[in-house]
């Protein structure tokens, strides 16, 4: 869509406001460069506001306000719209939205890492028209509103004697200036199609919680507008974690253990590790093990992740293991024989 001059006069007049008082000098002692813009500001208020410097500009256009001007030490005030507009005043072309799709892998792939898969089903430009929603075969007709500009100027009277000039889309054509007479067959002159994509990436072992995984331009397209971009979500499944809990880099779990053990000692425990591979850990006879100890073990964790590499470090967090004690019920016989079996252990060793 096209940006009129009236529509931008109107956006000007509001950023004057604020930039004024952003760059006001009063608000930036000795800043040259805001004092700079302000003057810029003011200079571009000045012609809009000014009816005759208006007038020449509308006859003339910005060529014309120079040359009134008569060179010399004198700013562009009309830098001030290729501010606003980065260098392409009126032609700014809008952004459709970001496409946002949610993957769940399990704590296991991002601890190895994995290479994924998956299929959007998305909006795209039809590929047999282009996006015209006409039949290729079949030529396309001029409009006869507007001739085909796709636009029609409108005049409205603001004040007396005073008129604003609109440029406003053809509704006949909807800016096109051509009509379709025969749809395209493939998108039934809608445009667009729906498709499913695959897209394949990785997620480097280590990938931290709630980064996404972007592809650019590749959101739902319409014709027109800029396409956004697809963004992949990576959640971590609720299964599968072979009993670890992730904080960050750091791994969590608890481990049972029976009295005697606790008591005594003496025993290995096998720790399934995320890939599959066993964490021996191995107790000496008489090293007694506390019901709510934590104990750390360093390397054990998830792999680091470096932001600046884009991958995992070599190295890994912390695991942390609390092992509870489970103490047998005093009520029941088998439970007394167990807690006098273990003291009777005890006391042996001990002499
Ligand atoms: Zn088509
Ligand atoms: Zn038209």
């Amino acid at each position: 869509m096209a940006v009129s001059r009236a529509m931008l006069i109107a956006i000007l007049l509001l950023a004057y406001r604020t930039l004024s008082k952003k760059h006001h000098p009063d608000r930036n002692p000795g800043n040259e460069k805001a004092k700079d813009t302000f003057v810029k500001v003011a200079e571009a208020y000045e012609v809009l506001s000014d009816k005759k410097k208006r007038a020449t500009y509308d006859k003339y256009g910005e060529e014309g306000l120079k040359r009134e001007a008569g060179g010399g030490q004198h700013h562009d005030p009309f830098d001030i719209f290729s501010q606003f507009f980065g260098g392409h005043r009126g032609q700014q072309t809008r952004r459709g939205p970001n496409l946002e799709s949610i993957v769940e892998i399990d704590l296991e792939q991002v601890y190895t890492g994995s290479q994924l898969e998956i299929q959007v089903d998305k909006q795209v430009v039809c590929d047999e028209c282009s996006g015209t929603g006409s039949d290729p075969d079949h030529e396309l007709h001029t409009c006869d509103m507007c001739g085909g500009h796709g636009m029609r100027i409108v005049r409205h009277q603001i004040a007396p004697g005073m008129f604003q000039q609109m440029q406003v889309q053809c509704e006949k054509c909807g800016g096109q200036g051509k009509m379709i007479t025969h749809r395209c067959k493939k998108c039934s002159g809608n445009k667009v199609i729906r498709i499913k994509e695959s897209f394949n990436f990785e997620v480097p072992a280590g990938y931290p919680r709630g980064k996404q995984i972007v592809f650019e331009g590749e959101a739902e397209e319409s014709p027109d507008i800029e396409t956004g971009d697809l963004i992949i979500g990576i959640r971590e499944a609720a299964s599968n974690r072979k009993g670890w809990r992730r904080k960050g880099s750091d791994l969590y779990r608890t481990e049972v253990l029976s009295l005697s053990d606790a008591l005594l000692g003496g025993f290995t425990r096998d720790i399934v590790r995320l890939d599959g591979t066993i964490l021996k850990i191995k107790r000496q006879e008489g090293q007694t093990t506390q019901s709510g100890w934590v104990e750390s073990i360093e390397d054990e964790g998830m792999p680091h992740w470096d932001e600046e590499l884009g991958h995992a470090a070599t190295s890994k967090g912390m695991a942390f293991i609390e092992w509870i004690v489970v103490l047998p019920e005093l009520g029941d016989s088998k439970g007394s024989k167990a807690i006098k079996d273990v003291l009777r252990k005890h006391q042996k060793d001990e002499l």
